[in-house]
Parts: C-alpha cells; structure tokens; sequence
C-alpha cells in the first residue's frame, strides 16, 4: 500500500521511490486528454513537487502547500510497484505528469526503461523547465513540452529556460503544447517559437469546464489555423468535468 510521506522537498535518493500525487487509468480506464495522443487510452503516473508557482494550476495538490497537506497528498511508490500496477493494464500508453515530473527523473530511468521493455509507450507532461537525462530521451517517449506564459500567471524569466528548451527541441522527441485562451497569448506563443526555434507548436485552450474549454476555442480556432499550428481540446475536461483522477 502507498505510504503518506512527509513534507518537503522530493529527494534524490534512488532508493527512495518516487513522490507520488495519485495514478489511475487501471481501476476507472480513461483516455490522454491532450495534445498528439488526444483521445488515446491511457494510464496516469501524476507525480508531486513543482518547480514552478502558476496562478491558474489546475493541480496545486502537487505543490501548494498553503492550501494542501502534502502529508495527504503524497505518497511513496517504488518502481517495482508502478511496474506491476502498469503491467496489470492492457493499455500501451503511460503518461507521466505532474507537478513537474522531471524534478524526480534520476528515479524515472529505471520506470521508464522497464516500462518500454514490457512494450508500453511513454509520455511526460513537462513544463520544459528541466531539461531530460539522455536516458530518458529514447525511442517510445515523447515530451509534450508546456512552457508556461505570463497570463498563465507565471513569471516568464522563471518558466522559461532557454536551454532546457533547447534540449527538448533538439531531441526529436517534444512537441511544445502551449496553453491559451487569447489572440494575445498566440502572439506571444509566436515569438517564443521563433526565438527558440520550438516546433511542432500545439495550441491548448485554457478552462477547466466545458464552457471554458469551448469558448476558449472558438475564440482561438481560427488564429491557430491560420498560424498552420496543431490544435487540441481538454477532452478529460469535456468528458469527465475535470474530475480528479479521469
Ligand atoms: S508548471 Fe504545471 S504543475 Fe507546475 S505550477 Fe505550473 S501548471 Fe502547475
């Protein structure tokens, strides 16, 4: 059984096991929510910690600690246990998000070199802020990369790490998924592609009800066709109503 932990930061240890926020997708099956693999069926590894302080965080369980109790929202998974929680699903991929999962990546290469030997396919869910080991960027994962605007209530010199960017953009293996809910945000999403030469650029709408999400995208669907980018919905948001755990 998972152990609540302690508060504080994640350490390093390799033997400690992975801070764990919750995963699901075995007991109640769901689908990727977003981005490439939209509507795919898949299972979650959402970790907790953040490196990063977003206002409009729709998972402040992972890291706001003036609202949670890290105590609660916690616990320790050895990689061994994840395996065989993955293993007992017939589901190809594993998303592992966050938080910020690549804070914990020294304990990832393991989970993830077991997870692509027993045949799964991985995606992180990544603010883009650290950049990966070379021993996660590896046939079978894929980085959806969200670097997070200013009018996601996030300090730009801190959510945006030009070499990490870098690392992701030369791998091969990121597509670079921005959240928006305004023409604004496009323009800004234009120039930070331009400077960091980030590509393929997705476009998510911003809401955490059916009502956002659809007025955000009809506010933004003719901007970012017209950009020729990749658009994508909320689809856990439309389907489920954003219940935790779907
Ligand atoms: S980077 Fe993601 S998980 Fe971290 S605070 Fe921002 S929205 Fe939340």
């Amino acid at each position: 059984m998972p152990q609540p932990i302690a508060a504080g930061p994640a350490t390093h240890d390799p033997a400690s096991g992975l801070i764990l926020a919750e995963c699901f997708g075995v007991e109640v099956p769901t689908f990727q929510g977003e981005g490439p693999s939209c509507g795919h069926p898949a299972l979650f590894i959402r970790l907790s910690r953040c490196n990063l302080t977003c206002a409009k965080c729709d998972t402040k369980y992972t890291w706001d600690w003036s609202r949670f109790d890290p105590r609660q929202e916690s616990t320790r998974r050895t990689v061994a246990d994840l395996v065989a929680w993955v293993a007992s699903s017939p589901v190809e991929l594993v998303v592992i998000t966050g938080g910020e999962p690549l804070i914990q990546q020294a304990r990832l290469v393991p989970l993830v070199r077991e997870l692509l030997t027993a045949g799964k396919r991985v995606e992180f869910e990544t603010n883009g802020t650290i950049a990966p080991v070379p021993e996660l960027v590896v046939h079978g994962v894929r980085f959806n990369v969200s670097p997070k605007l200013a009018s996601f209530g996030m300090e730009e010199g801190k959510s945006i790490v030009p070499a990490a960017l870098r690392t992701f953009a030369a791998s091969g293996r990121a597509v670079f998924k921005f959240v928006a809910s305004s023409v604004a945000d496009l323009d800004r999403i234009a120039e930070l592609a331009d400077t960091h030469q980030l590509s393929p650029v997705w476009v998510m709408p911003e809401g955490t009800t059916a009502q956002a999400v659809t007025e955000a995208t009809r506010v933004l669907a003719d901007a970012v066709a017209a950009r020729h980018w990749y658009f994508t919905t909320r689809l856990h948001v439309l389907a489920f109503a954003d219940a935790r755990g779907r």
